[in-house]
């Protein structure tokens, strides 16, 4: 059965616009992959390691039958073909994807943990993602995004995220 998905994307390395193009082109070229919902584009403070080039954020929705571990690993590899290489913990990148969520699964694996463990605390994730799906609601505790939202917003503020 097809689960609605939730993608992450991050980039702060080159053309950014063209690597968000070029992931998404990647994601829907995938078999059993429909996009069905894609984000303004965000410029964002950095993350975790704040001495470094800004971000530019985004998020997708797609749907599929692709199992979970199955989907990271086809994500992972767009990683690798678009010159991904992990060199530092949140350190710079070209490309970053993330799965945030995965219908109501609710993972705890090393490999996948979905919800994604720090999006609650990221509004480089929230912005974005309630503009697709204002209604959301996470699968492990039942919160309304727009609770989530507000909760970040005692920590970070608006002004590190700018809508392109
Ligand atoms: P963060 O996970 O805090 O956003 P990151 O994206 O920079 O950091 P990566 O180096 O891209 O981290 O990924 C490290 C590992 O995280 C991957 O090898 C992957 O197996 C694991 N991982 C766990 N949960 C997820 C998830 N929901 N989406 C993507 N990768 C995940
Ligand atoms: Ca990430
Ligand atoms: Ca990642």
């Amino acid at each position: 059965m097809k689960k609605r998905v939730y993608l992450g994307l991050g980039t702060n390395l080159g053309n950014k616009k063209g690597n968000l193009e070029n992931a998404i082109k990647n994601i829907q070229e995938i078999e059993g992959i429909e996009l069905t919902g894609i984000s303004s584009l965000y410029a964002t403070a950095p993350w975790g390691k704040t001495d470094q080039e800004e971000f530019l954020n985004q998020v997708i929705e797609i749907e599929t039958d692709i199992p979970p571990l199955d989907l990271l690993k086809k994500l992972q590899e767009i990683e690798i073909k678009m010159g991904r290489e992990r060199k530092e913990k949140w350190g710079p990148r070209n490309i970053d994807i993330d799965i945030l969520l995965y219908g109501e699964e609710v993972m705890d694996f090393e490999e996948l943990k979905v919800p994604h463990p720090y999006m609650r605390e990221r509004l480089f994730v929230l912005v974005p993602l309630i503009e697709i799906r204002p209604e959301l609601v996470f699968p492990d505790d039942g919160a309304k995004i727009g609770e989530v939202l507000a909760k970040a917003l005692t920590i970070e503020k608006m002004e590190d995220i700018r809508k392109i």
